[in-house]
């Protein structure tokens, strides 16, 4: 390992050790490891097939069933997935107190897998692990759902007001959750430190957090596969796989 690398590595070490109102704002590179594939990445899922936006599914019945069938067939492809050492360390920071809150843009769950839920999670874009009506709210059980849809091909309706059921997440053209948000963005203007955990950051609002944490005097830290156009405002960078780097912490 590169003399300089080790020097990041050991500052990340004293940073993760000092804090006490740490951020982790992770994003798809944290679950890689874990076999989940990321979406937007070059020759990923929705390059070959474009996300349905929230208007369409609204219009059109078509659309929902597409959105059904391609969710449960995403479901298959990464089934049984299970939280990875990355995940592990973020716990582990929670519970030692030195990370307040974690802010995530993933919908698979595994934040809440490995230990970290209540208050401790931010989830921007929702949760793909279950569903909701979009009228009245009520949570409805992908396993409930799935026989009915695979045996009729309808996508399905609540049980309880008759409105369209939608996996809970936040689909393009959906309006980010405004309370959210708002604690998000709360915890990032109190944090010490802001480490930002495979996450590109090109997806705003979200992306606009490190900066908000950066300018109330947090120090930035960006680990990421690929460049992020805020390497340059970054206290410390490092371009390490998620896995290797954190494993030492969980
Ligand atoms: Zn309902």
């Amino acid at each position: 390992m590169e003399r300089d690398d080790q020097r990041k590595i050991e500052r990340l070490g004293t940073l993760l050790r000092s804090m006490r109102r740490g951020v982790a704002f992770t994003g798809a590179g944290l679950s890689t490891g874990s076999g989940i594939p990321d979406f937007r990445s070059p020759g990923g899922l929705w390059t070959r097939h474009r996300p349905i936006d929230f208007d369409s599914f609204l219009s059109s019945a078509e659309s929902r069933r597409e959105a059904w069938r391609r969710k449960f067939a995403i479901d298959d492809a990464t089934n049984g997935a299970a939280p990875n050492a990355a995940h592990r360390a973020v716990a582990r920071l929670v519970e030692q107190g030195g990370i307040a809150t974690v802010v995530t843009q993933n919908i698979d769950g595994l934040h809440q897998a490995s230990g970290v839920t209540g208050e401790k999670l931010i989830e921007l874009h929702g949760n793909g692990t279950y569903a909701t009506c979009l009228d009245c709210g009520a949570r409805h059980e992908l396993a409930e759902i799935r026989p009915g849809f695979e045996a009729t091909g309808e996508p399905p309706a609540c049980r309880i007001c008759g409105g369209f059921v939608k996996s809970a997440t936040i689909s393009f053209g959906q309006p980010m959750p405004a309370e959210a948000m708002r604690r998000a963005q709360d915890a990032a203007r109190e944090a010490d430190v802001f480490l930002v955990l495979g996450s590109s950051l090109v997806v705003y609002p979200a992306a606009a957090l490190p900066v908000s944490a950066k300018q109330a005097g947090a120090a930035l830290v960006i680990a990421n596969r690929e460049p992020t156009d805020l390497d340059p405002i970054a206290d410390l960078v490092l371009r390490t796989d998620l896995v290797a780097l954190l494993a030492p912490f969980a």
